[in-house]
């Protein structure tokens, strides 16, 4: 017969759930190839399944995750946080995601921050849509994370190549 586990303190099992995740979470960043990074990524989503999925995946990968809801969120959050990069779902509430990639590139701040629309359409015309809507990169749904992650890095590292504004 087995022994009977011993009894655990509710602050006991908060300990040991806290050192799982440390090593686990370690062993995931090993098997990542990327460099080791801390960029400000603004998820634009309003499906909950969709924000966690996306924010778990984003994490493990080093990136720090801001959540918006809504396009006109998304508005406030870029203005407060100057993310490195946006992913913008294109069907939202209040505001939808292409008036939204509008509204941020008229703001000098956020013009040049790289965005991905991301769509579950895929109608004739939505990539057309939202690169003229000033998104740099359209994916449609579903996405591969690992496909994003890589464009995520592509982007990136194209910011990070730039040349700075001259400040006058
Ligand atoms: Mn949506």
């Amino acid at each position: 017969t087995l022994p009977q586990r011993p009894f655990t303190h509710p602050h006991q099992s908060k300990e040991l759930a806290e050192k799982d995740q440390q090593i686990y979470g370690l062993q995931l960043r090993d098997a990542s190839t990327t460099t080791a990074h801390d960029q400000l990524i603004l998820l634009v989503e309003d499906n909950e399944a969709n924000i966690e999925i996306f924010a778990e995946y984003l994490q493990v990968w080093g990136y720090r995750v801001i959540v918006a809801c809504s396009g006109s969120e998304a508005l406030a959050r870029a203005q407060e946080e100057t993310p490195d990069l946006i992913l913008m779902d294109v069907q939202l509430p209040e505001m939808d995601g292409l008036t939204a990639v509008c509204e941020l590139r008229k703001t000098d701040a956020i013009k040049t921050i790289p965005i991905i629309t991301l769509t579950a359409l895929a109608m004739q015309g939505d990539k057309a849509r939202c690169l003229a809507a000033g998104a740099n990169v359209y994916l449609s749904k579903p996405v591969q994370l690992r496909q994003l992650v890589l464009t995520i890095e592509q982007l990136l590292a194209e910011q990070a190549a730039m040349p700075k504004e001259p400040t006058l």
